[in-house]
């Protein structure tokens, strides 16, 4: 016997053609955003003379279990300053352990002083230390995301194909400037929309404006204001309960399109984004588009998730 599955498709969001861009798919230590960060951050440790990383993050990080993952192929030693208010044991954490990083748990308020203390420490001793910042924000993490832009400018062409609208979750805003740099930077009309996943506005916005300005002002690039200004969107309402976790909307989003689609997400990241866009969609009545959802990654979670549910 066959038995259908229980989840209806959406209406809303298929009277749309809906691309998924698979960044979780990126085949380097299960992928996502973070993983397309740390490669540019890791070509520009390679090109100093440095002998181990040092970054921030909590015990859910994305971010942390990649670059621990970078450094030990490299041989390195990795060292974590991350926050005892979120320490609980994740597959990410348990993957930094096994990849031989050093992880100091200190009370989040001190994060900026021990870091500053372990460079110091490091270098006093002889050591070379490279400083990632957490969650691979700055220039090299937006440039990671300009050359994701072009990416995808090269996919339209190929496939006679323009996006109208390109969704996405946003956390420290680095994707999503470098996506803004890169929209920017080509002169393209489209909607670019961040899903935040744990910042208000207009703090969330301000980061990104700050980090697209940082991006320009390195590449000594002179772009107007007000096209910055017109084209930063982020959404601050489907944030739920913050990196922390979700709700029942989130969850039986998550359910759907894997049943629906096959395609995971996770409760922190890619489902408020996927909810977010759908509600949009919803919402506006936008039917007939182009629309890209850029899947940002973040599987061990996608697993955690599983087993606390
Ligand atoms: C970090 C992360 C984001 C947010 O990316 P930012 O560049 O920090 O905005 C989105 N999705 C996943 C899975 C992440 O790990």
């Amino acid at each position: 016997m066959i038995k259908s599955h229980p989840y209806v498709r959406d209406p809303a969001l298929e009277s749309n053609c809906i691309y998924v861009k698979r960044d979780d798919l990126i085949p380097y230590c299960f992928g996502g955003n973070k993983a397309r960060k740390a490669f540019l951050f890791f070509h520009d440790m390679d090109a100093g003379d440095y002998d181990c990383v040092v970054t921030y993050g909590s015990s859910h990080s994305n971010h942390c279990r990649v670059v621990t993952n970078m450094a030990a192929g490299r041989g390195m030693m990795c060292y974590i300053i991350a926050p005892d208010e979120v320490s609980d044991p994740t597959y990410n954490s348990q993957m930094m352990e096994m990849l031989g990083a050093e992880i100091s748990y200190v009370p989040v308020k001190t994060v900026h002083d021990v870091i500053e203390k372990k460079l110091d420490e490091l270098k006093a001793s002889g050591r070379k230390p490279y400083f990632i910042p957490g969650g691979g924000h700055g220039n090299i993490g937006t440039k990671a995301y300009v050359q994701c832009y072009e990416e995808i400018k090269m996919y339209e062409e190929e496939k006679g194909v323009h996006f109208d609208y390109i969704f996405h979750a946003s956390g420290t805003g680095t994707t999503q400037a470098g996506l803004i740099c890169g929209q920017l930077l080509n002169g393209d009309n489209r909607k670019i929309i961040g899903i935040s996943i744990a910042r208000k506005n207009p703090y969330g916005r301000d980061v990104i404006l700050k980090s697209v300005r940082d991006y320009f002002t390195s590449q000594k690039q002179i772009v107007s204001e007000k096209f910055i200004e017109e084209h930063t969107v982020l959404l601050d309402q489907y944030i739920g309960d913050g990196y922390a976790a979700g709700n029942e909307n989130l969850e039986r989003t998550k359910k759907k399109v894997l049943a629906n689609y096959g395609i995971p997400l996770d409760s922190t990241y890619t489902g408020k984004a996927w909810y977010g866009m759908q509600k949009y969609i919803e919402g506006k009545k936008i039917k007939g588009k182009n629309i890209l959802f850029i899947h940002t990654g973040g599987t061990p979670l996608f697993f955690d998730y599983l087993r606390t549910s």
